[in-house]
This record gives structure tokens, sequence and C-alpha cells, in this order.
């Protein structure tokens, strides 16, 4: 506690977007993120999926810099607000006439390589299912396992990076079978990694999946 508050002395905390001090993203600036598009198929580029959904848009500066300082300076107290952030959004989307409701719902986020977990200190989008978890009530899964450690996909094409994946991921819980899933992730790029992720799923049994994530970047 000590140190926390020497940390908040010498390195005030203040919002991303107005700079106000006390919290890193204020409710008035919360409530300006944008979100995205309404959740469309998944293309034949993403087999396993049956459903993307991307909360908002990388493009909306403010979303692009929580996402940034959560993700790459390990700022672990955005989590929860981007959290909130996602759950809005799948709220808004479940809400929509017509939407299937989810069978005995998991929630599965995507998960690290012990190497990649060392390094960060958290899973960040364990961090963002927790929230989602607790909103919703459905159970936090965890038995997801990343057997590979990946170098990092910038740079390659969306062929590469699906073989590149292949591999990485491993069940080790119980069958999936009539249960439908919430597969989650902070960022996607071209879908390789969920759509990796969504096979291994499918073959334990799970039903529909739906990829959910901050956004596209
Ligand atoms: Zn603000």
């Amino acid at each position: 506690m000590l140190k926390k508050f020497l940390l908040d002395l010498l390195f005030p905390v203040e919002c991303l977007g107005c700079r106000q001090e006390g919290a890193w993203l204020c409710a008035s600036c919360f409530k300006k993120l944008r979100f995205g598009a309404p959740a469309y198929a998944s293309s034949l580029a993403m087999p396993g999926l049956d459903k993307i959904l991307m909360a908002g848009d990388y493009d909306d500066p403010l979303l692009a810099e929580a996402i940034k300082r959560f993700k790459y300076d390990l700022i672990i107290d955005l989590g929860p607000i981007l959290g909130r952030f996602l759950t809005l959004f799948w709220q808004g989307q479940t809400a929509l006439p017509g939407t299937p409701g989810l069978i005995s719902p998991l929630i599965i986020p995507l998960p690290l390589s012990k190497k990649r977990f060392r390094f960060r200190g958290f899973n960040q989008a364990e961090i963002l299912a927790r929230e989602l978890s607790a909103a919703l009530g459905y159970p936090l899964n965890r038995d997801l396992e990343r057997i590979k450690h990946q170098p990092p996909q910038a740079g390659l094409d969306a062929d590469e990076r699906h073989k590149n994946i292949r591999g990485a991921f491993a069940w080790k819980g119980a069958d999936l079978q009539g249960r439908d899933i919430i597969l989650l992730d902070d960022v996607m790029t071209t879908g390789a990694t969920l759509s990796e992720a969504a096979l291994i799923l499918k073959t334990a049994g799970a039903g529909r999946i739906y990829g959910l994530v901050l956004a596209k970047g």
C-alpha cells in the first residue's frame, strides 16, 4: 500500500483522454470510446469461428492508446476498464433481435506461452475475460494452453501466420460437447491465432464459438 501511495505520488494517474488526475480513463472519457460495428460472420479465412465481434475500432485514438498502455506499458489497471467496454459491447450485441442465446457458455481467454507470461506478468486476455465473466455470470475457463512459443507474427502475411501458429494450442479440459464458447483476446490482426485456438476447441466438442476482441489492429 505504501509502495502504491509513493508511486501515485511520483507518477500520478491521469486520464488518457483529458489528463485529469485520479483515473486512467475518467467516466466522461470512457463514454467517448466508440463501439465497433455489429458482429459479422466469420469468413473462410477464419475457420473454427462462428462469429468475430470487435468491440471497438483501432482508429479511435483513445481506445488505441488505452490498449497500447495496457498491453505494452503493462498498466494492468486499464484491464478492468477495457473489460467493461468489452462487456458493454457484448451486452449490446446480444440484445439485438434475432440473436440466438448461448448454450452453457464458457469464457476462454487466449493463453500466452509460459515465456511471454513470465515477461509480461499477466495475461491481458484473461484480465479482460475476468471482467466479462463477472458481469455475465458465465464461468471463466483456463484449460486452453499454449504449448508452443512463437516468434512474433508481425511482418508475416495471413498464410504464413496460419502456418506459424499451427500446433500452438492444446485443450487440457473436459469435453466441450454442447457448450458455446466466447473466445477472448485483446486485439486481432488476421485472426489466424483465434482461428487456430477455435479449431482446437471444436475438436474438443465445442458448439458455437464467438471470437471477441477489443479491436482489429
Ligand atoms: Zn478523461
